[in-house]
């Protein structure tokens, strides 16, 4: 059976999220009903005013087809990054071209990242959102969410902040790369709970075990067969999830409108479009020079070919999720090299993440306007290289950079807390930068295999 579930699949999933925004948002228009200072004018809505029947269809309808479309997805993301990675560190064969290729990677996720994040600060410092909101508003958000509001806090902002407080020391984050049990490691990966540095750590296992493969090829000839075979079958599995990505993303954006409205994005208009704009910029601006000067390709028949895992990232707001369709866009549609797209998509969707960075540049700037803290130049490049790492560091999840942003704020001065002005409409731009950071990965791995092996791309138009 093939991987590939069907071939107008990115047309169909793009109606289905265009069916569920759009759904999910008469919903929301027709169930709201006003609050006023946090109490809902009727009796069938909740504390926000969303419709208690409403509320029912998302949590138990929409969130639950959503869900098993994600689960299966992650259900395969362990075995396919042990996989591919061994796999892509033995088809790589010697060591040398192993460590070209994984320096070549780490340049140009350094170049996109720190492009991206100085773009999100330049944004900040022109259209300075923090200080477009109305006085009133600033004192509100300030009191809400400043220091001494910790024991106010509700229940999704305290939450952050406890995940935020359990964040190590640099020492041991680095450390934890090294897994002491690959397997504890394994099972903590996607939900976080790993002792260590979860999925880099599973990764820092893979790239060990396909390099002593190579020490000892003969002994490990039924290893790399099962390898193969593991790589295979979870492919196979994510054909079976992809048949229901229409559906499951659609109804996991339905969920997200119906219960967000227009309100919200009123309040943080100006944060919401610069986070837009910078993610914007980077995607079509930055992505098609380097596509173009590095990659050989034109934009146009790249983006076009990764749109379908441009349509995953979106919908399932996880670069992990996602990781399965790039894998086969890059073999299937820019037909890249399987050993070089491998390493460099499998590494890539925990270690570059320039939608990310560029987020996380913009929350803390933005926050630090918003509570009168005077970031100056130095400053403001320290921002710059801690978004960068912090992007290294973000788990491929929903949600994963939330507890790193807090560590952020918290280092330049600006309460933790202040990290529950932007919850309410993170969510939704979270399925926006996990799409640059699903593109991110397939722009650098064109760009690497290119250097690598320049027969190995095919020309634009035999994409078309
Ligand atoms: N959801 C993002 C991803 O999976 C991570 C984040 O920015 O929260 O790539």
């Amino acid at each position: 059976m093939s991987a590939n579930a069907s071939p107008n699949l990115h047309r169909r999933i793009l109606v289905g999220l265009v069916i569920g925004v759009v759904l999910g948002l008469a919903c929301n228009w027709l169930a709201q009903t006003p609050v006023v200072d946090g109490v809902a004018s009727s009796r069938d809505a909740n504390a926000d005013g969303i419709d208690d029947r409403l509320e029912w269809v998302a949590t138990n309808i929409a969130d639950s087809v959503g869900q098993v479309f994600l689960r299966l997805m992650f259900m395969v993301v362990v075995p396919l990054v042990f996989s591919a990675l061994s796999l892509a560190v033995v088809n790589l064969g010697d060591v040398q071209r192993l460590g070209r290729i994984g320096l070549r990677t780490l340049a140009f996720t350094g170049m996109l990242s720190v492009t991206a994040v100085v773009i999100g600060i330049g944004l900040v410092n022109v259209l300075r959102p923090g200080h477009s909101l109305t006085k009133e508003k600033q004192t509100t958000l300030r009191e809400k969410f400043g220091s001494g509001a910790e024991d106010k806090l509700d229940k999704a902002t305290a939450t952050t902040l406890a995940n935020a407080k359990k964040a190590k020391s640099l020492r041991d984050t680095l450390l934890d790369i090294i897994p002491k049990n690959p397997l504890q490691e394994m099972v903590g990966a996607i939900d976080g709970s790993s002792p260590g540095n979860g999925m880099l750590a599973v990764m820092f296992f893979s790239l060990a075990f396909g390099m002593a493969i190579n020490a000892a090829p003969e002994a490990c000839a039924t290893l790399v067969g099962w390898l193969e075979g593991l790589y295979a079958a979870s492919m196979v599995v994510i054909g079976f999830a992809m048949r229901l990505a229409p559906y499951g993303a659609g109804c996991l954006v339905f969920s997200l409108t119906a219960r967000l409205g227009f309100d919200i994005l009123t309040t943080l208009f100006w944060f919401v479009l610069t986070v837009l704009l910078g993610l914007t910029l980077h995607q079509t601006v930055v992505y098609s020079i380097v596509i173009r000067l590095f990659g050989g390709m034109s934009p146009r028949s790249f983006f076009r070919a990764v749109t379908e895992a441009m349509l995953t990232a979106f919908g399932t707001s996880s670069s992990n999720a996602s990781l399965p369709t790039a894998l086969r866009v890059a073999q299937d549609e820019l037909k890249l090299p399987r050993e070089v797209s491998n390493f460099v998509l499998t590494v890539g969707a925990t270690g570059n993440q320039n939608g990310t960075a560029l987020y996380e540049g913009v929350v803390v700037l933005f926050l630090a306007q918003l509570f009168g803290v005077e970031l100056n130049l130095p400053q403001q490049i320290t921002v710059v290289l801690m978004s960068v790492l912090a992007g290294v560091g973000t788990a491929g999840v929903p949600g994963g950079s939330l507890p790193l942003i807090v560590v952020l704020l918290q280092s330049v001065g600006v309460p933790g807390s202040g990290i529950g002005v932007i919850l309410g409409v993170d969510r939704l731009l979270d399925m926006c930068r996990t799409v640059l950071n699903v593109t991110g990965d397939l722009v650098v791995a064109t760009c690497v295999a290119r250097g690598e092996k320049p027969e190995a791309i095919q020309p634009p138009e035999a994409l078309s």
